[in-house]
C-alpha cells in the first residue's frame, strides 16, 4: 500500500515484536511481520557481538524481503560469569533451549555467588537496513540491574523473573509493561532509533513509496 512508511520488524520472537510494537506507538510507522512478505529467509546469527547479529539480520531480511526491517539483537550479560550468556542468550542451555532451562541454567552457574556479586545487564542493539540491505542506522541501549535466585513475576520474558531493578525491588516481569516500556535496553535502543529516524526520514532518505 502506498501513502505509509512500512518497517518490517526482522525478529520471530512474538514478546519481542509485542514490545517492538508498543515501542513504536504513534510514530506513523506501521509495523510489519516477516510473516506478511513472501521470501523472508532464516537469518543464522553467526556473529560474536549483538551489533554484528542485528545488522546481519536486519540486512538479509531486507534484501530477501525487498523491505525496510528493523533488526534488533538482544541478551544478557552477567558480570560474576564474564559476560555470559551475551550473544548466546537464547541458546544458553544448548539446542532446544526454552525460557525455563536457560535460566535452570543461569541459577546454575550463579549458585553460590552473593547477591552484590550478581550485577548483569541487559543490551539491545537495533539496526536498520534500507530494502538494498544497507545498513542506516545503529543504536544500541543498555540496562543494569542484578540476577536473584528465585523467580517473581508474570510479565516479560526470557530472563525477566530473575532480572531484578535494584531501585525498584522488583524483576522486570514484576514491573510489567508499563515501567518495562520506560527503563529496558529494548526502549533505551528504540528511543535512540526513533530520534534517528526522525532525522533520516526529514533529509529525505526514507520517501515514501
Ligand atoms: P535473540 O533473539 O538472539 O536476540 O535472543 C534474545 C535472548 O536474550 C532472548 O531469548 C532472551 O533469552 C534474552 N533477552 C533479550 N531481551 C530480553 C528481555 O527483555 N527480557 C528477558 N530476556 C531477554
Amino acid at each position: 500500500m502506498s501513502g505509509e512508511r512500512v518497517l518490517v520488524l526482522g525478529t520471530r520472537n512474538a514478546k519481542k515484536k509485542r514490545e517492538l510494537v508498543l515501542l513504536l506507538a504513534g510514530t506513523g510507522i506501521r509495523p510489519a511481520t516477516l510473516d506478511e512478505f513472501a521470501g523472508s529467509v532464516e537469518v543464522d546469527e553467526t556473529g560474536t557481538t549483538f551489533a554484528e547479529n542485528a545488522r546481519l539480520k536486519a540486512s538479509l531480511q531486507a534484501r530477501a524481503i525487498g523491505q525496510w526491517v528493523l533488526g534488533e539483537d538482544s541478551g544478557l550479560c552477567v558480570d560474576a560469569l564474564d559476560g555470559a550468556p551475551g550473544v548466546y542468550s537464547a541458546r544458553f542451555s544448548g539446542v532446544g533451549a526454552t525460557d525455563a532451562t536457560n535460566n535452570a541454567k543461569l541459577q546454575e552457574s550463579l549458585r553460590g555467588v552473593p547477591l552484590e556479586r550478581r550485577t548483569a545487564h541487559y543490551v539491545c542493539h537495533a539496526s536498520l537496513s534500507d530494502p538494498s540491505g544497507e545498513i542506516v542506522i545503529d543504536c544500541e541501549g543498555t540496562c543494569r540491574g542484578r540476577i536473584v535466585d528465585r523467580a517473581s513475576g508474570e510479565g516479560g520474558f526470557g530472563y525477566d523473573p530473575y532480572f531484578e531493578i535494584p531501585e525498584y525491588h522488583a524483576t522486570f516481569a514484576q514491573l510489567g509493561d508499563s515501567v518495562k516500556s520506560l527503563l529496558s535496553h529494548r526502549a533505551r535502543a528504540m528511543r535512540q532509533f526513533l530520534c534517528e529516524l526522525e532525522r533520516l526520514i526529514g533529509r529525505g532518505g526514507w520517501p515514501i513509496a
